[in-house]
């Protein structure tokens, strides 16, 4: 028997018989040992006491210095949940699945169960202590490989039906002869795994909140509840963590939109349906109007189609039955009109911008041609996935079409780009990544032969190659039609949203039958480009309004100056100052409430409009101003005619020049209020 280790250190050791991950470890040092977490072996992640058999073997010891350990240290985690709460509501608890999360925002992971009686957030903290109880007694986690029917025997006879139920499900599935249980003390519970070592290990976690999920998904099963909770691997990363989530809330769009008028939703008009107040339908048009300059200097051309169109239409296109079911549904029409089978509200653009091409006989000379608009396009979202503006079913997109030839394609790809890049940095985005979406091979969705996408694929690898821009490829993120690139935008509090998209479509144009005449006046086949910078204007807001915490830079804030004046005396004047405001282009709003000042400084304060002037008698006698700014309080006195320069070059620089020197990123930190020291007084329940 020989085993043989490589560590990460380059160094080897050799034993004569099977070792574990953690006698290794504590051959090194007994501190390692102690502080083992999981292990790593031959790239795979495996219990600390797993047998390293006859051969060669790469180990990498895992502690809590390794982000690699946080899924075995979740999913642990979710079974001391499991555990405390068999301990607290009796042996009639079944426990179902938990697993870790590791993409989301808010939880780490979450168990499933079916309890005696209903429990809810209230019952929380009694079962974070009894979890806090367990890790204490540093209680080992042991593996037990055991055959298929003396497992299901020991799960039926604690009652565990669900676990029966998946142990069945392995046999008839996979064919399995053995599971493997995991026994913590009194609590056994049937799982893959790898765990930690023991519950001690657990050092900093947090249950966050109860709801209702069904069995395996299904609305026809039991209704079970589900316990969230989250886990770090030190109480640093909880308590950073748990800020972030806190200042997510604060920023939450769904709530900034009500207090600053931007949008609404109403049952009476149905949900998911935004309903733009006028606050928030200033940023869209000025979002909007700015982009519509840039697409005319870029050299689109504008068009507008309708909200439905025929169902044949897109039967040709493909997207129906392939979107069928995020489709509303058709509508039939009547007799008179027995050659239509139906319509559809859209669900895309592009066959419509399709036919607007295919009305023009095109020569090569007149390509590429751009085709803009900005186009409502209808989805049925389930009513579970719908969130405020981020998901929705009627959005707009701010689309366009490029048909060109074959030899300008990756050239208007490149261009693409460099709108993209354009519209984050001037919303001051700056912190995003790449991705290429290309089809999954195995899948049968794709639409067009596998020539056409391998091109496709080939001329967006070209582009970002061109552009030396980093990006990660990702199988089966295509579009049915073609492969895309996506930016994938890191907001200020590091969650990641995908914004624009750029996709490259051979199929479409081969579908709806599209010819340009060549230099070779022969017939031939342009290619098409699928791209929406900001992806849709009501999620590009709704993710705006919470990078800025509803602090939107002047060139966007609904209204950009408050007038003040200190007395109802002055009224006149400040009206004066108002009109001259607008009549400059500025958003201009006169405060002429009984109120103190101090109470209109606060209000506008609130409304987080970014300046104001303050008029008394002594500006009234002078014909000057007081300017303040939003956050950084007064600036000093100036003439209406600086004030009015000042504002409108802000404005049209988008900040650039601004009026008054904002820190960076103050705008965006200033909300920013529960700190991690005011954390660690308000969590006793975590562990240290
Ligand atoms: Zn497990
Ligand atoms: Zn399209």
């Amino acid at each position: 028997m020989s085993v043989t280790i490589k560590l990460p250190d380059g160094s080897t050791k050799h034993y004569d018989k099977c070792v574990t991950p953690l006698e290794v470890a504590e051959e090194i040092s007994p501190r390692l040992a102690s502080a083992t977490l999981a292990a790593e072996v031959d790239g795979k992640l495996v219990d600390a006491a797993a047998t390293l058999t006859e051969g060669e073997h790469e180990l990498k010891i895992l502690t809590h210095r390794d982000q690699a350990a946080l899924e075995v240290l979740r999913h642990s985690t979710a079974h001391v949940l499991a555990h405390a709460v068999r301990r607290l509501y009796g042996p009639k608890v079944q426990y179902t699945i938990g697993p870790a999360l590791m993409d989301d925002f808010q939880y780490g992971f979450y168990y499933d169960f079916d309890l005696p009686e209903p429990i809810g957030d209230q019952d929380l903290p009694k079962i974070q202590q009894e979890m806090k109880r367990i890790c204490g007694e540093k209680t080992p986690l042991l593996r037990e490989e055991l055959p298929v029917d003396k497992a299901r025997a020991e799960m039926k006879d604690l009652g565990q039906d669900y676990k029966v139920e998946m142990i069945d499900d392995l046999v008839s599935r996979e064919n399995v002869q053995s599971v493997s249980l995991y026994r913590q003390g009194d609590f056994v519970d049937m799982c893959r795994g790898p765990h930690l070592p023991n519950t001690g290990r657990i050092k900093a976690f947090k249950l966050i909140s109860t709801a209702g999920a069904y069995w395996r998904g299904d609305e026809k099963n039991k209704m079970l509840t589900r316990i969230y909770g989250t886990a770090f691997l030190d109480k640093k990363q909880l308590n950073e963590h748990l800020a972030r989530v806190e200042e997510a809330r604060k920023r939450d769009h769904r709530v900034l939109g009500k207090q600053l008028g931007l949008f609404l939703f109403s049952d009476a008009v149905g949900a998911g349906l935004p309903l733009w107040m006028p606050n928030g339908t200033i940023i869209r048009m000025e979002l909007e109007g700015w982009l519509r300059g840039e697409l005319l200097k870029r050299g689109y051309k504008p068009v507008i189609t309708p909200h439905i169109g025929k169902l044949d239409l897109y039967r040709t296109s493909g997207h129906y039955p392939y979107y069928e079911h995020g489709l509303f549904p058709t509508m039939p029409m009547g007799e008179d009109d027995s050659d239509d089978d139906g319509y559809l509200l859209k669900p895309m653009n592009c066959p419509h911008h399709i036919q607007i091409y295919k009305a023009v006989q095109h020569s090569y000379r007149d390509l590429p041609v751009r085709l803009s608009e900005f186009g409502t396009v209808y989805r049925f979202e389930q009513s579970g996935e719908l969130s405020g503006l981020t998901r929705v079913r009627g959005f707009t997109q701010d689309d366009a079409h490029i048909f060109c030839t074959p030899d300008q394609l990756e050239a208007e790809i490149e261009s693409c780009v460099d709108l993209t890049i354009c519209c984050l940095e001037t919303l001051g985005l700056t912190d995003y990544r790449v991705r290429i979406g290309l089809r999954d091979p195995d899948s049968a969705k794709y639409t067009g032969s596998p020539e056409r996408w391998d091109r496709a694929e080939q001329n967006i690898r070209n582009v970002v190659a061109k552009l030396g821009m980093t990006a990660a490829e990702e199988q089966g993120e295509a579009a049915f039609y073609g492969p895309k690139i996506d930016f994938i935008v890191k907001d200020c509090i590091g969650r990641e949203w995908q914004l624009g998209t750029i996709q490259v479509d051979y199929n479409l144009p081969e579908r709806f039958d599209l010819e340009y005449t060549g230099s070779d006046n022969a017939s031939h086949r342009p290619v098409m480009v699928h791209r929406a910078p900001l992806g849709s204007p009501e999620r590009f807001i709704g993710i705006l309004i919470e990078h800025f915490a509803g602090a939107f830079p002047l060139w966007l804030s609904p209204v950009q100056i408050s007038v003040l004046p200190v007395s109802e005396k002055l009224s006149d004047y400040a009206r004066q100052i108002v009109e001259q405001l607008r009549q400059a282009g500025v958003r201009a709003e006169l405060d002429e409430s009984a109120d103190k000042i101090g109470a209109k400084i606060r209000r506008a304060t609130i409304a987080k409009v970014p300046y104001m002037v303050i008029v008394g008698q002594k500006e009234a006698q002078a014909g000057t101003v007081a300017l303040r700014h939003r956050t950084l309080g007064d600036h000093g006195e100036m003439t209406l005619t600086d004030l009015i320069e000042g504002l409108t070059e802000e404005i049209r620089t988008k900040g650039a020049k601004a009026m008054v020197a904002l820190p960076q990123a103050a705008e965006q930190t200033e909300e920013i209020l529960t700190t991690t020291e005011d954390l660690e007084k308000t969590e006793p329940e975590t562990r240290n």
